[in-house]
């Protein structure tokens, strides 16, 4: 059975229960990226907020279709082909992987279906072929098609465009553009010699698709003509999900899309993140100054609600590291807790209470900092009994069973060894080899170089226990 649960919906502007077609399915569509290169950190916190979006939907009761496609055609991934003098599929399909690889090392669920744009063009070229027959777009005379913004009154309802000034008949032939530049929008660009040895048949000659279009035709094509929810970052919402809203519903004539979920951008100590500022980092980058994967999680979902723009700082990533080193060094009492028969505390009633308030927090547009609040109260409770070694068995199994749904939402993981960087994991294992030879002056040094890693070695009689600062 799916629980009630209620999304901000930018279409509206207003916060509404979600009324999925056919529960407890719940079809999603989020935009992928664009693979011309490594993803950077603002980009993951909406994949982050996504896969948030999609584990509430699921710890709720709803069985989530979602597909996400990989944009690998269009203009930034030809110059980069072109660039490094590589085939446009091979340029891209090293940053899918690398994409899937960052996503990993993020906790980020895979989507159902993650297609690669170039992969349906036919699909494309029939939808442009359907709004071309219902007077909707048209092949100009430079061999290029358009989307007849005119013939769609709707135009603008998703970003309140006030259409009233536009030039007639003026067009944008690039995929981005402002709203101050908006008019009829291209769908299939006439191939140039730019374009070197990529392009497609089509019946208006060869060419590629215009950006916008990948999305209406892949969701209408794995999802259905009209989906629950589409996703991605608040830049999107203008021109592209426009632009999509009008592709898709001048060719079914009805709704495309019940709910939009747009999710506010990541900033850098401020400002916004560019390449001429050196404030664009990669997730790589965010490992490579030793800190790890869930910490960086931890930070994209709890610095602000999704909604909001999201401050990234290196003291808000020490923060982080602080708070999943609680989490972890809670669960290590738990796991390690032999439970004495003592007192029963009303510890069963405290963690029924704690998954209540979890709900609660995140049914409501899903309020991550405040389910990560209580999930933090939680742990200061249990933490003292823990400490004292106070729990019988069966409330040692309700705490565990609180994290278990708590962390089927939040995605930080259990405390394993493999949280352990492997820089980290390497040292610890000369120290090891060292302490074994007796050779104690080595085992110093490297005790050393692991706390200038931010972790901390004790020696047990089980061997060494590594713990980050
Ligand atoms: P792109 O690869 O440029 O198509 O972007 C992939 C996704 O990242 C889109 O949903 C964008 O809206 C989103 N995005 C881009 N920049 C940021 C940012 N600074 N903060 C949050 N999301 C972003
Ligand atoms: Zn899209």
């Amino acid at each position: 059975m799916s629980e009630p649960i209620s999304l901000y919906n930018s279409m509206s502007r207003a916060v509404e229960p979600l009324r999925p077609l056919a529960p407890p399915r719940v079809s999603l569509y989020v935009c992928g990226p664009t693979i011309y290169n490594y993803g950077h950190i603002g980009n993951f916190r909406t994949y982050v907020a996504v896969d948030l979006l999609r584990r509430t939907l699921t710890h709720f009761g709803y069985e989530v279709d979602h597909v996400m496609q990989f944009t690998d055609v269009d203009d930034k991934t030809i110059r980069g082909a072109r660039e490094n003098g590589v085939p446009l599929k091979q340029f891209t399909s090293q940053f899918r992987e690398a994409f899937l690889e960052d996503a990993k090392t993020l906790n980020i669920e895979i989507p159902e279906r993650t297609p690669n744009a170039t992969d349906h063009i036919p699909r494309m070229v029939e939808l442009i072929a359907t709004l071309v027959d219902k007077g909707a777009a048209y092949a100009s005379d430079d061999g290029s098609v358009y989307f007849r913004i005119a013939a769609f009154p709707k135009y603008g309802c998703l970003s309140h465009l006030d259409l009233e000034n536009l030039v007639a008949g003026a067009r944008v032939n690039q995929d981005e553009y402002e709203k101050e530049g908006v008019g009829d929008f291209v769908l299939w660009k006439k191939w140039t010699v730019a374009d070197g040895d990529v392009g497609w048949d089509s019946p208006w000659g060869k060419g590629r698709p215009g950006w916008h279009i990948e999305c209406s035709a892949l969701s209408m094509e794995y999802l259905g003509e009209e989906i629950d929810i589409h996703g991605g970052g608040t830049d999107l919402r203008f021109p592209h999900h426009e632009n999509e809203i009008a592709q898709s519903e001048a060719a079914t004539g009805h709704t495309f899309v019940r709910s939009w979920f747009h999710v506010e951008h990541l900033l850098v100590d401020g400002q916004k993140m560019s390449k001429s500022l050196g404030n664009m980092y990669t997730v790589r980058d965010v490992l490579a100054r030793g800190y790890t994967g869930r910490e960086l999680r931890y930070a994209l979902l709890s610095g602000a609600h999704y909604s909001k723009n999201l401050n990234f700082t290196w003291q808000g990533m020490d923060d982080a590291k602080t708070a999943v080193a609680r989490i972890d060094e809670w669960r290590r009492l738990v796991r390690n807790l032999s439970p004495a028969a003592l007192d029963e505390p009303p510890l069963l009633q405290l963690a029924a209470d704690c998954l209540n308030d979890f709900n609660a927090a995140l049914r409501h547009d899903l309020n991550a900092n405040k389910a990560l609040g209580v999930l933090f109260n939680f742990i200061s409770t249990t933490n003292a009994g823990l400490h004292r070694g106070q729990y019988l068995p069966r409330e040692i199994k309700a705490i565990d069973l609180v994290w278990t749904a708590v962390d089927a939402v939040l995605g930080l993981g259990d405390v394993t060894e493999s949280s352990v960087p492997a820089e980290v994991q390497s040292l610890a294992e000369q120290r090891a080899a060292a302490r074994k030879a007796k050779d104690f002056a080595a085992s110093d040094t490297l005790r050393k170089q692991i706390e200038a890693l931010g972790w901390k070695v004790k020696d047990t009689p089980k061997g060494q226990e590594l713990t980050a600062a």
